[in-house]
């Protein structure tokens, strides 16, 4: 099968420019050459002028496919950013890369990568990332050199835009072009929130979505220009899709990640082969001068279903290697001009709403005509003569329909249930998430919430979405979206939580501990409900009722940091110090580049009367966060009791460095600097601690007080 696509795939490439067969010394496969894939991010296809768009929004985008082969029925395996790229990026379908929403899973070591296999093979790796989603901890950067998503160190940022992924990409294409490179450039605009740049945001004013989408073609046409550029020119292979589309409002879904209708899983798919040079060949008379002769791949257009899970067999095959596994099949042979099969059934999938709600899976089949939807309700459409899929007809084509849901099944066989892949994220990533609209936790499934369709609910969905989207601005307003979802459905285990988060931030506490129960005894479970319940029975002075909040926190979400944290931080109150030790134990071990938990841990060890481990950990804390205060102060403190005044003032300094008003660490400098007898010096400190130092320290303030009148004296 494989030499039959090659041969096809070679004499189609040279077939129409010349006559009789290709020199032997002419590879005409671009083998070993530089490939850049790019994923854009939330764009529809027919937002496309390729794809039939007049609106004019992608001159680059449009250019570029007249140069390259355009796939119309090009179908993403799952409508969500990061399992969509674990599949574009390994080939594999979610129920085997393991990765079914956004947030809570990371792909497991055990899955092969595009990445590795390429790097194996010769390959320079990078990666230039766009958006939160896709952060090097989704377990996608395996087998890059280089995976940039560095702008997220910032915590509250979710995004950059596409000038600045692609500046970042051209320096290292820069750096590598010696030697085959595989760049992915991975474009987040589209994605909501839109808020398009000038001058794109006053053209589209009354559609932003279009304003990011022109905004990214413009972006996309200026990298094009730059490696098109003589003296940059460079043979590479260019593939350019998107993860996914967005509804727009289309069968009640605002963005994405619920349906599989073809506003989300049809994709734009524009696959470009660098040109092929020919050596100066004397047997035939003309286009042998050296000069590039077209391929005759521009411009053809493949009507046939393909899989976003075919891009990396296709660019391995590229690369002159092949994935250990794969889902998918080399697009080559359908670019070199082979008719394809017009019902080969793609499959696409969403458990967005089934992880996060119980609701019933979608799982669906798309041929170029038809689409077989299979929920509790399934639909079946003829996408030749409706292509807004507006009616379902599957109750007059019910042989179809079930032609269509046995290759669903026979493509469905793996074990849905396998969720090895699965490990809950920190809650410093469910807010990042949110901002982007996205909801995060998870429920046990029931028999009643099973049985839900999520098409039904398509108006229950769309109030919490909203109220996801203005928590952060207008909490009173995101209040009651998430009111009128509980008034359409009284049990549904998100909005009870997020309403108990609003609460909990205005400092309702009562109201909140009885939304998070109910959601909790609705099935919903997330490991911010249960460590906000702690923090209220903590503020209550029930500790015991908080620890076991804090256990169901790190039992749910057994990589919670800060879960681990705050249990240890409580077993400390509790006076059990072996349990406080292990809970910041398995702090380090899930987040070893946080300091907090070292903190912690050494004033732990000092309790127990260990002050050499307690000054390691101390140390520990420092050097993950050097402007870390509380840790040089602790440090300072040690110092002062064993007698080593010098380096206590040396701590205390750099404590003070920090922050500049810090009572204790004032104190602490005057009494060091008093044993070392420098009096002046201490009677500065006394004073600065005596001013800054709040009421409460009134005997401390005193003891100050009386030094520097035995200073001055
Ligand atoms: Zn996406």
């Amino acid at each position: 099968m494989r030499a039959s696509a090659l041969a096809a795939f070679l004499f189609l490439s040279f077939g129409a420019c010349r006559s009789g067969p290709a020199p032997a010394t002419t590879n005409p496969i671009p083998s070993r050459q530089p490939i850049v894939l790019i994923t854009i991010d939330t764009l529809r296809a027919d937002r496309l002028g390729s794809y039939g768009s007049t609106r004019g929004l992608t001159p680059s985008l449009d250019a570029f496919a007249r140069e390259a082969t355009r796939f119309t029925a090009a179908v993403s395996q799952v409508p969500l950013t990061l399992p969509s790229h674990a599949t574009i990026l390994t080939g594999l379908h979610p129920a085997h890369h393991g990765i079914r929403t956004n947030d809570g899973f990371r792909l497991a070591a055990t899955v092969p990568t595009l990445a590795e296999q390429l790097k194996a093979a010769g390959y320079r790796t990078g990666a230039f990332i766009g958006g939160y989603p896709l952060r090097a901890s989704s377990g996608l950067a395996r087998g890059f050199d280089r995976y940039d998503d560095e702008f997220l160190a910032s915590l509250d940022a979710t995004e950059r835009s596409a000038d600045e992924v692609m500046r970042s990409a051209a320096l290292w294409i820069d750096a590598n072009r010696s030697q085959p490179f595989f760049a992915w450039i991975h474009l987040f605009d589209p994605h909501s929130p839109y808020a398009p740049p000038a001058p794109f945001s006053a053209a589209h004013r009354d559609a932003p979505y279009d304003g990011e989408v022109a905004y990214t073609d413009a972006a996309v046409g200026r990298f094009l220009d730059r490696l098109r550029q003589p003296s940059l020119s460079l043979p590479v292979t260019i593939v350019i899709v998107a993860d996914h589309g967005e509804s727009l409002g289309e069968h009640g879904e605002r963005t994405h990640g619920t349906f599989l209708y073809d506003a989300t899983i049809r994709v734009p798919l524009l696959i470009k082969l660098p040109p092929v040079r020919l050596k100066p060949d004397p047997t035939y008379g003309r286009s042998t001068d050296g000069k590039t002769v077209g391929r005759t791949d521009g411009g053809r257009v493949v009507d046939v279903p393909v899989e976003t899970a075919d891009l990396a067999p296709t660019i391995a095959a590229l690369a002159g290697t092949t994935l250990t596994r794969s889902d998918g099949q080399s697009l080559l042979p359908l670019i070199a001009g082979a008719t394809g099969d017009p019902d080969r059934p793609a499959y696409a999938e969403s458990f967005y709403q089934n992880v996060l709600l119980g609701w019933s899976p979608l799982r669906a089949v798309r041929t170029r005509q038809w689409k077989y939807i299979e929920a509790p309700r399934p639909e079946l459409y003829d996408l030749e003569h409706d292509p807004h899929e507006l009616q379902s007809g599957l109750n007059e084509r019910a042989a179809l329909a079930s032609g269509l849901q046995r290759a669903l099944t026979s493509l469905d066989a793996a074990d849905r249930s396998k969720d090895d892949a699965r490990a809950a994220a920190t809650s410093e990533s469910f807010e990042r998430l949110r901002s982007l609209g996205y909801a995060s936790g998870s429920t046990v499934p029931t028999p009643a919430t099973r049985a839900i369709d999520p098409k039904d609910r398509a108006a229950v969905w769309a109030e919490i979405e909203d109220g996801i989207d203005l928590t952060a601005r207008d909490p009173a307003s995101a209040g009651q979206k998430f009111g009128r979802a509980l008034q359409l459905q009284p049990d549904n285990g998100l909005a009870l939580k997020y309403l108990a988060d609003l609460r909990f931030r205005a400092g309702r506490l009562r109201e909140a501990r009885e939304g998070y129960r109910r959601a909790i005894a609705a099935g919903f479970r997330h490991p911010d409900a249960y460590v906000n319940l702690a923090s209220i029975a903590e503020r209550e002075g029930h500790l015991d009722q908080a620890r076991e909040a804090l256990t169901s926190a790190v039992e749910l979400a057994s990589s919670d940091a800060d879960a681990w944290n705050r249990l240890g931080l409580l077993e400390s109150r509790r006076n059990e110090v072996d349990a406080a030790r292990r809970a910041f134990t398995r702090a380090i071990a899930v987040a070893g580049d946080r300091p907090e938990p070292y903190y912690n841990l050494g004033l732990i060890e000092r309790r127990g009367g260990n002050e050499t481990a307690a000054q390691a950990r101390l140390q520990d804390a420092i050097t993950r966060n050097p402007n870390y205060a509380e840790a040089r102060y602790e440090l300072g403190t040690g110092y002062l009791i064993a007698r080593q005044p010098e380096r206590a003032l040396e701590a205390y300094r750099a404590a003070l460095a920090s922050r500049p008003d810090y009572a204790e660490a004032l104190f602490g400098a005057a009494r060091a600097e008093l044993d070392l007898g420098k009096n002046d010096d201490a009677r500065r400190d006394y004073e600065r601690f005596v001013k800054v130092a709040p009421k409460e320290y009134r005997r401390q303030i005193a003891a100050a007080q009386a030094a520097i009148k035995r200073i001055k004296n």
